[in-house]
């Protein structure tokens, strides 16, 4: 069984220090707020792992590229817009959630419908392959049983929400 809080911490650190290293530019606060006794269920970790990690990555390009924005610039320069990544963890009835959330660009309605499908990118090209969000819609629903959805405020950020279900003891 996994410790999905000692996962996400991990992927979260993993993918702040590995944006760091790649551009120095790169700059923005992240926290966590973990449930204590989320139950652990079986996942496989590597598999839990690669969804966090591109979700993360996801989020941390969103407010990179919002500090980047003509429109936030200004804000960015005073200390107004602080990009924020978090994630969270918590034990509902029959699930466990986690939360990864972001105060970056947000999505656009009509990208929204497009997000999860392969090779769906708005990235530069060798930027983003467009994959990662499809990869962990399978991994989520069809590999574990669970449900991956998103709430996205176009210019105010995002968060993905994961959903696990686990047995009841
Ligand atoms: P990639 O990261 O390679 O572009 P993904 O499948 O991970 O591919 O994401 C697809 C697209 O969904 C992104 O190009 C982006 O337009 C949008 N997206 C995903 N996560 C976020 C986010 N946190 N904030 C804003 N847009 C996002
Ligand atoms: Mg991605």
């Amino acid at each position: 069984s996994t410790d999905i809080n000692a996962l996400a911490d991990e992927y979260l650190r993993l993918s702040y220090h590995g944006l760091r290293a790649k551009d120095k530019s790169f700059n923005a606060d992240f926290k966590t707020d973990f449930d204590e006794n989320l139950p652990t269920i079986n996942v496989v970790p590597q598999d839990l792992g690669r969804v966090l990690l591109n979700l993360i990555n996801n989020a941390f390009y969103a407010v990179q590229q919002k500090k980047l924005s003509d429109i936030d610039a200004a804000d960015s320069a005073t200390g107004a817009y602080k990009p924020m990544v978090s994630v969270s963890t918590r034990k509902k009835a029959k699930w466990i959630e986690i939360r990864v959330k972001d105060n970056g660009t947000g999505i656009p309605e009509t990208v929204k419908e497009k997000i999860f499908q392969p090779f769906f990118t708005t990235k530069p090209t060798g930027e983003g392959t467009g994959l990662g969000l499809s990869l962990a819609y399978d991994i989520i629903t069809k590999g574990h049983g669970g449900t991956l959805n998103v709430q996205s405020t176009d210019g105010e950020g995002t968060t993905f929400i994961i959903q696990l279900p686990y047995d009841k003891k």
